[in-house]
């Protein structure tokens, strides 16, 4: 693993970054600053926007609303986002919260809820799901926040799927077989990993899913995992067989 600066607070700004810019801190931020982490005036702090790369910056004033930013040099040049979609049946609030975050520290580049028959979450707080990706993206490092996408229903996600992709579906009616067999040997290719709600598949979708081309049935295990659980498993199989853990 590359040596990253993980010491100093790394910080997501919208703004554009350059050497010698003054960044202005929203409350949030001067909050987290200047209050939780106790950073004064002078103190180093790393920052990124999924843009521009990773720089080095100093707090200007850590004090609302005067709270800012003066950046300095550039530390990491900006890396490609990862290719690896994960679609999921959203949770209630705190386990969404946790989920985003795990997805987005195991690589996920696409967030992408999918409302199936046995869900219980309908509505999902797609603003709430960006402020944890990039809490997950400030602690883990990556410099490119994955995409946040709005709900979409089942049947309409796998009409506008595209085939090329290949969709890893989580199924906790699989016979369990060697998972690490069944995904290796694969060509490289774009993935998808699918997780479905803790209610499981309905049996017509599951039917649906294993007529598309491309799909991967695969198991998790002899026992059957919660949600939340069963997206660091799946996403970390996936990470270590065929993604970017190799
Ligand atoms: N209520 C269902 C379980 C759903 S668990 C039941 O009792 O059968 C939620 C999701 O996690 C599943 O839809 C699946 O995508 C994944 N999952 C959990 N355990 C799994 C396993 N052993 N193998 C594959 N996927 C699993």
């Amino acid at each position: 693993m590359p040596r990253y600066d993980f010491r100093s607070p790394r910080l997501y700004v919208e703004a554009a970054l350059a050497e010698g810019a003054t960044v202005a801190l929203d409350t949030a931020q001067a909050h987290y600053l200047g209050t939780v982490l106790r950073r004064k005036s002078g103190d180093r702090v790393l920052v990124f926007n999924g843009r521009d790369g990773e720089w080095s910056a100093t707090v200007a004033a850590s004090k609302r609303p005067a709270a800012a930013l003066r950046v300095g040099a550039k530390t990491r040049a900006q890396s490609a986002p990862a290719d690896l979609h994960y679609w999921f049946a959203p949770l209630k609030a705190a386990r969404l919260d946790y989920v985003v975050q795990k997805a987005v520290e195991m690589g996920a580049s696409r967030l992408q809820p999918v409302l199936t028959r046995h869900g219980q979450v309908t509505r999902v707080n797609t603003e709430r799901m960006r402020a944890n990706a990039i809490e997950a993206a400030e602690q883990c490092g990556i410099l490119a926040l994955p995409d946040i996408e709005p709900p979409l229903a089942f049947a309409r996600l796998l009409a506008a799927r595209d085939p090329a992709r290949r969709l890893v579906f989580c199924d906790e009616d699989a016979e369990v077989t060697d998972p690490t067999a069944a995904l290796s040997g694969l060509p490289r290719s774009p993935l998808a990993v699918l997780i479905g709600p803790e209610g499981g598949f309905a049996e017509d979708e599951r039917a649906a899913l294993l007529r598309q081309p491309n799909v991967i049935r695969l198991s998790l295990g002899p026992r059957i995992l919660r949600a939340d659980t069963a997206a660091v498993a799946a996403l970390a199989l996936v990470q270590a067989v065929i993604g970017d853990w190799r």
